[in-house]
């Protein structure tokens, strides 16, 4: 383990594993070098250029390629206002449930309507329905790979078919948890699907969610019309100082990402040795059904300070919650407290 992180904190208080942030904190060479921003630095708009080139290196692709936003939300606003731009008539924005909250929000706040893909069991992609849910109206398709909350991957070759049978929409592919899963639609595919859009963040497994830096990446010609959309100077030098150092320090992301997937086989272990559903999950976070009294154990958990996402509410997610499973140390903690909180709760 390199020096740098001796001194992680081993718990804060209390325990967030409901945001699937990194507990661990972000790179200390964020804080670094986020120290030698100066008052000059302060005082002027800042200049994007040398951090969107690193940052297309960092995802090898071309110049023109990446679009920074202030967090992955605000490129999902972005996506979602330049889809209803595309033309006058009323247009739908299709979710894939259970989706992540902010898709319907965006879709909404940009005055799409939304058309909603029902669960499958056991969560099976829904290409079928969701080339059916397809028409004139369509602008905006929503897809997230892994998905959230499930951690389940996309199958092969099902972002290449929608996007070929939906020329006229957008098709975003969140990739918030790309850094977990080591899969990714950023590539040859952008060129070859013009209407593809993938979405990135820093603020998983970077830690970087406090000061806001997300990425959006497609063609340059595709880019066009976010940008017209989008405030000019809206990710601060912090943030842009922060990614800099955060995509330069790869051995605090790989040791992050490898204490998540040591977290994620701990959370199996309990699950199994328990008799409770869950799904193999690519992101970092597992969503677990714990049974109808899921709320209650999300809320005895919080009353020990340990915070989980309740999610029992979201389509096909009865009974569930989604653990974040990051750094080895926290996930052994939420699990002895859930074990203890599944037998205090079946008790009462
Ligand atoms: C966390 C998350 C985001 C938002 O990322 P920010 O960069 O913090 O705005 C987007 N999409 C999904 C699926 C997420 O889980």
């Amino acid at each position: 383990m390199p020096d740098a992180r001796s001194d992680l904190p081993l718990r804060s208080t209390p325990l967030r594993l409901h945001l699937n942030e990194n507990t661990a904190g972000c790179s200390p060479a964020v804080i670094d070098a986020l120290r030698t921003i100066d008052r000059d630095a302060v005082a002027v708009y800042p200049d994007y250029r040398a951090i969107t080139a690193e940052c297309e290196r960092w995802l090898g692709v071309s110049e023109g390629r990446v679009q920074l936003v202030n967090g992955l939300d605000e490129g999902l606003h972005a996506v979602a206002q330049a889809a209803r731009n595309r033309s006058p008539a009323p247009g739908d924005a299709v979710i894939v449930e259970p989706a992540f909250e902010m898709y319907e929000l965006c879709a909404e706040a940009a005055g799409l309507r939304v058309v909603r893909i029902r669960p499958q069991p056991s969560f099976a992609f829904p290409l079928a329905p969701l080339l059916a849910a397809v028409s004139d109206r369509t602008r905006l398709i929503y897809l997230t790979d892994p998905n959230n909350p499930t951690g389940l991957a996309i199958p092969p070759g099902a972002v290449e078919r929608i996007a070929e049978d939906a020329p006229h929409a957008i098709v975003l592919v969140d990739e918030a948890y790309a850094d977990f899963s080591g899969r990714t639609f950023i590539g040859p595919a952008l060129d070859r699907h013009r209407n593809l859009i993938v979405g990135r963040t820093f603020a998983k497994a970077h830690g970087l969610a406090g000061l806001r830096a997300g990425a959006l990446v497609a063609h340059p010609e595709s880019l066009d019309a976010i940008r017209r959309v989008l405030p000019p100077f809206s990710i601060n030098v912090c943030a842009v100082v922060a990614l800099d150092a955060a995509l330069r320090d790869r051995a605090y992301l790989e040791w992050f990402v490898a204490q998540s997937a040591a977290s994620r086989a701990l959370v199996y272990d309990i699950a199994q040795r328990l008799g409770l559903q869950y799904w193999p999950s690519e992101g970092n976070f597992v969503l677990v059904r714990v049974g109808p009294q899921a709320s209650e154990i999300v809320r005895e958990l919080a009353s020990q300070g340990i915070l989980v996402r309740d999610r029992s509410t979201q389509p096909g997610c009865e009974g569930c919650l989604r653990i974040t499973a990051g750094v080895v140390e926290h996930t052994r903690a939420a699990l002895t407290a859930l074990e203890s909180a599944l037998s205090t709760v079946r008790r009462s």
